[in-house]
Order: structure tokens, then sequence, then C-alpha cells
């Protein structure tokens, strides 16, 4: 019979934490947990099998499951000693909702489930505490109602049933939850049960079993809510794992001021400190913490007021990091004076704590290297390059009196933005192309599409451990959180601190998600430690706090690694930062860029509208120099590191003068009349310049092009040997289709080596090769591979001439089919593996058995995505080029490929 119920609870368990793919995340750790010996709730975990069998079976459970679940029920009461639906000892449950991947916050728990007037009053009688009684029940209805039923009210920002809480406050003139009395809040389940009638038409179940039923049916549903769905696709989730339920007995830490409930990280997750590092609220239950209803304490005030339950907890800390060899998340609960633990999850953490946290368990034997290696998201690195506050800046911001407010540091970086304060104002904003900084009282779920697109969030209640500070830290964005000072109003669009208004919507504010402060206006950004360190050399290594722990990591990624890496930089000051960054080279360097100044333009002009040679000539002698110099400085900057040199690529019309000004300007320059200009113009009009004359096509056209590009390489790379440095020159010849192409080209780079050498008495090592980005080239790389010295994927034209897609044009209808999956990923940030990468195998294989010792690479965008790099380590590439700033990420990537790999 096959299992769908898997029991944990008095050191017994049926799982183990290795088991989430069937049990979830929580639910294999709850087992985990119990088997470490750990007092945990005794419970049962319905499997993800489950929820996929009744999803796909027009919600049926699969046969045996509910006598599996009532045997597993029956053990529950044993253990607890309690039983559900007693009418004088009654066991009530937590129904919570468990993925394989963590999804914070995505699934819904409902928790006191069981209650009704009869088991309450039952549960009064056996504790004698009718108020604490009455607080659970209140919380029962209003989370069964909202999540089970689907109850909403008229206002959309706020819940009814918050509603009638704050009318109560109010009206009793008290100001905290834990201050109503048992009377009040029986009155209130009343209330909120008239409430979940007129808004939902039903009558609230009162049998527990209907409850524990709705409720698993309510988890088993929310794996296709809109916000689940919208974190699979950001995440890659796939659909099908389906979540599992974990049904558990309820612990109570609203059972007065001897009990409460906590989360804690075993570390510090925003520093990556070697601290406890938690938050803690007495009598309170749930959510409380991670909601951020009540701003919570720090751990360390527990520490003072109940240092037993202290001590255990950091024991447990202890345990927990030997046994999962990870820093850990926990949730816990401690109910009059006895500590239960109810969640362990390895912890989310920045890109800073991550970095950390690996290099220092390393040191700790608690991992290997190649475990810290794998560990550290190197999509991620990219926060350790983000810009910062400028600090004097801001330090007279603070002075004209522009802080407003401080709340607590929980998402590092620095944000500068305009004022949303709902998820609709944020991408209308965003898609304005501003910058948004969104404010919420508090964030939940349904704020995920406005997160997304702000670049910082900013939060009036919650600690740093609540939904925003979580899912900032994931994302990647500046967050402060637990800002109470802020008064935000929804309805006016305002917020107001005692009593002033100063934000309205779209208004510019700054945060510092590093420190905490929220300030007023805009604030320059200036450039992060680790770019301060390597870059700029602002600062030294030795006065640097996270640095050196990066540094460590990365030293350990070069010893790994097997792919080398190599930068686009089209600009010695480029060429430089990817240096700093570690770069080995350069793998394109773009030389049209360099025309694109105020005088190259000019002579660029004059050299494409030429009626004639000698006046052809003439630009081209204009350029040559400033080719040259550029050439010189980036030979110069890369001190003997092999520099890929692309010839003149792009469209000719992209350097011809659009408007009638320049028009004139040119025609009295170069001394022709405005209308042959203007026919000129017009016989270079193409239907579509993207396939049009551009690549190697100019160069045979014009060969003089390629001849002058070809002596200011050799020049430069002349005089930069002679100046006692090495040059490694390799020069690539763009969209070639065909070997005769890349053969004439080659011919006339060679001639104008030979001159440039013999005039010069010296010779440099150089190398012709071609970029493979149109599928011809890739079906006849063998041959090209007979000219061809190297070849470098363009994988950026190479994507868009095998879908046959321009990546201009793509942006509407590659999104609808993004969301319709009929494509998987976007091939122009992810390398398309099954199409483009076949051909990229194909020709890398034909390449190197026409001549083995060839190099291969990429140089598209794709060069510096994590998971591209891994196909061009288990394809044979030689090196993966990207931009400068990517360097570091390609770095860590290329040596988590190779351990992938063993
Ligand atoms: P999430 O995945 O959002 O963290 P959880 O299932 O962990 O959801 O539960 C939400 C809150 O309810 C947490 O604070 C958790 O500690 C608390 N909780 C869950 N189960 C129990 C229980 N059996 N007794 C007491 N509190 C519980
Ligand atoms: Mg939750
Ligand atoms: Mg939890």
């Amino acid at each position: 019979m096959k299992k769908y119920i898997y029991f944990f609870g008095n050191k017994i368990a049926d799982g183990n934490s290795s088991m989430s793919p069937l049990l979830g995340g929580k639910g294999a750790n709850l087992a985990e947990m119990v088997l470490m010996g750990f007092n945990v709730p005794a419970g049962f975990t319905i499997t993800t099998e489950v929820c996929i069998h009744h999803i796909e079976h027009n919600k049926q459970y699969p046969e045996n499951m509910r006598e599996q679940l009532d045997i597993a029920l029956k053990e529950v009461e044993k253990t607890m000693g309690k039983k559900f639906g007693d009418t004088s000892n009654p066991l009530l449950l937590s129904v919570r909702s468990g993925a394989r991947a963590s999804m914070p916050g995505m699934m819904d728990t409902i928790l006191n489930l069981g209650l009704n007037d009869k088991t309450a009053e039952g549960m009064v009688k056996l504790t004698g505490d009718a108020r604490f009684v009455y607080d659970s029940y209140r919380r029962f209805v209003m989370m069964y109602a909202e999540v089970a039923m689907g109850i909403k009210g008229e206002n959309k920002n706020h819940s009814p049933f918050d509603e009638i809480i704050e009318k109560k406050k109010k009206s009793f003139g008290i100001t905290k939850d834990t201050e109503f009395t048992a009377e009040q809040l029986k009155e209130m389940v009343k209330e909120f049960k008239e409430c979940v009638k007129k808004y939902g038409k039903v009558d609230f179940p009162e049998n527990p079993v209907d409850q524990l039923f709705g409720a698993i049916e309510a988890v088993f549903a929310s794996w296709n809510n809109e916000r689940a769905i919208i974190y699979r696709q950001m995440n890659n989730i796939p659909d099908n794992w389906g979540t599992a339920v974990n049904v558990q007995a309820m612990v109570f830490g609203n059972a007065g001021e001897d009990s409460g409930t906590g989360v804690a990280f075993t570390r510090d997750p925003a520093n990556g400190d070697n601290i406890f590092y938690g938050e803690y609220l007495f009598n309170a239950q749930g959510e409380d913490v991670v909601a951020g209803t009540r701003t919570p304490l720090k751990i360390e005030e527990l520490q003072k007021q109940d240092p037993d339950i202290y001590k255990q907890l950091e024991e447990n800390r202890h345990l927990l990091e030997q046994r999962y060899k990870d820093m850990m998340d926990i949730e816990f609960t401690v109910e009059k004076r006895k500590l239960w633990m109810l969640q362990a999850r390895i912890g989310k953490r920045t890109a800073m704590a991550s970095i950390k946290i690996a290099v220092e368990m390393v040191k700790e034997g608690l991992i290997t290297k190649e475990d810290a290696l794998l560990r550290v998201n190197a999509e991620q690195l990219n926060q350790l390059l983000r810009p910062i506050f400028h600090q004097d800046d801001k330090k007279k911001a603070i002075k004209n009196g522009k802080l407003i407010a401080t709340g607590l540091n929980a998402g590092p970086g620095a944000a500068s933005g305009q004022l949303a304060l709902s998820a609709e104002e944020a991408e209308k904003l965003h898609a304005q192309g501003k910058k948004v900084i969104i404010a919420r009282i508090e964030t939940s779920p349904e704020d995920i599409r406005g997160l997304r697109v702000a670049d910082g969030i900013l939060t009036a209640r919650g600690g740093m451990t609540s939904h925003a500070a979580l899912v900032a830290r994931q994302m990647g964005k500046v967050c402060v959180a637990g800002c109470e000072s802020l008064d935000i109003d929804y309805d006016n669009g305002i917020i107001k601190v005692n009593g002033k208004v100063v934000l309205k919507e779209e208004d510019f504010l700054s945060l510092d998600g590093s420190t905490g402060e929220v300030i007023l206006g805009k604030l320059e950004t200036t450039q992060s430690e680790v770019y301060q360190v390597l870059v700029s050399k602002e600062i030294a290594a030795k006065d640097a706090v996270i640095y050196p722990f990066y540094a460590e990591l990365m030293s350990w990624a070069d010893q790994f690694r097997k792919l080398r890496i190599r930068a686009n930089a089209d600009q010695p000051d480029q060429a430089a930062i990817a240096i700093a960054l570690g770069a080995e080279g350069i793998g394109l360097c773009r030389t049209e860029h360099m025309f694109f100044g105020d005088h190259r333009i000019k002579a660029m002009r004059e050299m494409i509208l030429s009626e004639s040679d000698e006046s052809r000539k003439k630009a081209i002698t204009k350029l040559l120099p400033m080719q040259r110099e550029d050439f010189k400085q980036i030979f110069e900057t890369m001190a003997g590191r092999p520099v890929i040199i692309r010839t003149l690529d792009p469209p000719l019309h992209e350097f011809l003068p659009k408007d009638e000004e320049d028009i004139m300007v040119l025609s009295r320059d170069m001394n022709i009349p405005i209308d042959h200009i203007y026919r000129k113009l017009e016989s270079l009009h193409e239907a579509n310049p993207m396939l049009g004359l551009r690549g190697c096509r100019l160069g045979i056209l014009h060969p003089e092009i390629t001849e002058m590009q070809a002596q200011a390489i050799f020049e430069a790379a002349c005089e930069v040997k002679k100046q006692g440095m090495e040059v490694e020159a390799e020069i690539m010849i763009p969209l070639v289709f065909d070997v005769t192409e890349l053969k004439s080209q080659k011919d006339t780079i060679r001639k104008v080596a030979e001159r440039v050498f013999k005039e010069k008495k010296i010779e440099v090592h150089y190398q012709v090769g071609t970029m493979i980005e149109l599928p011809r080239a890739a079906l006849l790389a063998g041959e090209i591979a007979e000219e061809a010295e190297f070849f470098s994927f363009g994988t950026n034209d190479l994507t868009q001439t095998t879908f046959g897609l321009s990546r201009d044009d793509a942006g509407e209808f590659l999104n609808l089919y993004l969301e319709n999956k009929i494509i998987e990923q976007n091939p122009f940030k992810t390398l398309d593996q099954k199409g483009v990468g076949k051909l990229i195998q194909m020709a890398t294989l034909a390449g190197k058995k026409t001549r083995p010792d060839m190099q291969v690479g990429i140089c598209g965008e794709h060069g510096g995505d994590p998971q591209s790099v891994y196909f061009c380590h288990k394809n044979g590439l030689n090196y993966v080029s990207c931009s400068p700033f990517r360097v570091p990420i390609a770095r860590l990537a290329a040596a988590q490929a190779t351990l992938k790999d063993r």
C-alpha cells in the first residue's frame, strides 16, 4: 500500500531531512528535528503526491489516504494526550503548507484549528484562562475565513477583521491586542463569524473534521494562487512539484507572559556575523513576529528574562548547524516555559552574509572549499558591486533635516526613487521608466508584483525576519523595515511623521538599507566596498570588512575553474575595471564604439559618404591616428593579456547624420552639395539592416576600412612592444557565413601586417579568427576553421538568427511567450541550449577537429549568465567573455561548473 501520511512526534518520525521532494522542506525538517531529539509538537505530513493527485483528479484524494490520515491523527492524539473535537480536552491543530523549495509567505497556515463554541468552553474549563482561549479562537476564525474561505471585505487595503479589531481598540481605548478582555474577545469571535456570513454568504464551519479538510484543500488550492505562481516563475520552481501539508498539534505562545514565540537565524543573515540573531514576542502566537503586526524584541531580551530557555535555544542552534552544516532559520514557541521547535530551514541571506558564512564555515571545519563555492549564489555576487550612498551627500542631507525616520537595516545597499504606496502604483511608475521605492505598513505576498519592480522597500511594521525583509534579501533589494514612526495613509496617498505630512506618492526619497535610514529627496550614490578596494583603490584591503572574505572565496574559485574568463570591453577604462575584477583578457572589443566621439563621427561620416577614393583616403587618415591611440591604450592596460578586436560590424547607417543641421555641416566640411548627400543617404537605406550591409560585408565592399583598422592595430601593437610590453592581438571578423569571406579579409589583414612589421622593424604575434553568429557558419565550422585561428560565438546575433527573431522587436510577444510557457526562458538572457546550444556544440567539435589547438569562447550577454557558463564548460569551450561587472559572477559560475561536473 502506498504511503501518503508520514507521522512525526515523541522521538519517532517516518521521514527525515532528505525527503523534502515528498514531504516538503518543512515536513522533512520537522521529522529531522524529532530525530535529533528536539521537542516538536506531534503531527503528520500529507505528501506532495497527494497534492498533485488532488489537483489532477478534480479534488479527489487517493484511495486509502483518509484511512492513513485517521490512524496518524489517533497517534497524534495519543502523543499529546488530547482528542480532536473533544469538548472537555480538545486537541487543536495547525495546518501548514510546505513545498519542496522554501517559498516564504507564499502559502498560508491556519492555527488553532478544531475550535468551536463547545471545544472553546471545554478549553476554558481546562485551562481556567478564558482570555487565552478566546484570543486563540478569534485568531482561528480570522485565519480560516481569510485563508480557507477567501473572505474579503469591501476595502481591498484592509481586512474586514482587522477593521473590527481597530474599531474595538479605539472604542475601548486600548492600543495592544493583549489588552482585550476575555469577554471582548468572545464578542469578537461572534462578530467575526457574522462578518463571514455577510461577505461569504455561508456559515462558519463548526465541525472540526470539516474544518480540517477545508484547511487541507485550501493549502492544496493555494499551490495555484496567483502569488505562488509568480513566485515559482521568478525562481524557476516547476509547477508539478506540489506542496505537502503538515498537520500538527498546536502549542501556545499566547498562553500568558511565561509564553511567547520567536524566529531566529543561527548567524546574522545581513552581514554573516557568527552571532545568534533572533526576535521574540512574549505572549504571542504564530505569525505575530513574521507578519510584523507588533515589532518584536531582540532575542537578547529573552536571554535576560528566561535564561534557561535561551540556553536551550543556543544549544539547538549549535546542534542544527552541526547537523545541517549551514546557517539555519528557525521558528519556535514557548508554552509555559517549555520550548517547542516549530520549523528549521536553511536561512536566506544577503550576498555579503553568504560569502562570509561560507568562508568561515570552511575555517571552522564544517564544510569544504568545494561546498563553500557551490553554496554562494553566483548571480548574487552583483550585490557586492552595487553602489552605496555618497557619504558626504548623505551627511549633508541629514544635517539639513532630511532624515525623517530610521528603521531596521533589513536589506543592504542604497536606493533612491519615487514613492509608491501600492503594488499598482509601483508598477505604473516602473513602466514609465522611473525608479521606485515602495512603502507599505507591512508587506504581504500580495505585494510581490510591487516589490519586484521596486528598487527599495520600506515598511512601517515588522522586524528583520518579516516578509518584506525576507523577500528583499532574496531579490537583492534595498529594504528598511519596521519604521514605526511612519504613518502610512493608503487612502490619501501620503506618509506622515508626528502628524505632519512628509511625503506624497511620486515624491523622491532615499533608503539606506545598510543603516536603516530613510531620507527625503534624491541622494548621490558611490561605489561599493569591493569596488573601492579593487577598482578605484580608495580603500586598502586591510581596512575592508567584507572584501577579505570575497577575495578568499574568489581565489578558491580560480583554483577550481577550468574555463578562462574574459571581458567585453571597448575602452581602456572598461578594460581596467575588467582586470581589477579578475578578467584574463578581452573577449570582445567593439571598434565601432570608438567612432561615436564628436570628431570621430564626422571623420567616419566623411569616409562613408566619400565619392572618390581620394576623399575616402583623406577621411581615413583622420581616423587612423585616433584608432591607433585607442588600441595602444588598450594594449597597455591589458599588459600582454589577449585582446580580441572585432573589425567594424554595424550597418553603416548607424553612423550617418539624421537631422538637417548635421547634414549641412557635413556638406560644408566635405565640400559636396547637400543633394548629393541626400542621394547617398537614400542609397544606403536598407529594409532590414540587421541582415544587410554589415559585418565582414562592409570590409569586403570597402577593404580600405579593414586596412585602416588593421594598420591601427598593428602600429599600436608595435609601439607598445617597443616599450617592452607584450601584446597578444586577436583580430576577429564578424558575421561570416563562408570561409571565402574570412579568407578575403584575412589576406587584407596579412598584407597590412607584413607592411607595418617591415616599417617598424619589429613583429608582434597575432591571430585572425572569426565570430560564429550565423547558423550557416556554425554548420560549416569545420571548413571555416581552416582559415580561422580562433572562434568566438556571438550568441546575441546567433540567437537572433537562429530564432529568426530580432531582439529589439521581440519585447512584447516574447513576454507573452514566457507567460504562456510557449518558451521556458528568455533566450537572450539564458542561452537556448536546445537550439542555439546545439549549433555551438557542433561548431566547436568541427572547429577543433580541423584545428585541435584552436581557442573557442563566447562573447554574448550569455557569457555572464551562470547557466550558460555551465553549458560552455560542459561543451569544451575555452573561455567565456562577459561585461566587466559580471566577471566575478562568471569566475564563480565557472568554478561551480567544474564542481557540478565531477
Ligand atoms: P510559514 O511557512 O509562513 O513560515 P508556518 O507554517 O511556519 O508558515 O506557520 C506560520 C506561523 O505559525 C509560524 O510563526 C509558526 O511558528 C506558527 N505555527 C505553526 N504551527 C504551529 C503549532 N503547531 N503551534 C504553534 N504555532 C505554530
Ligand atoms: Mg505563512
Ligand atoms: Mg514558518
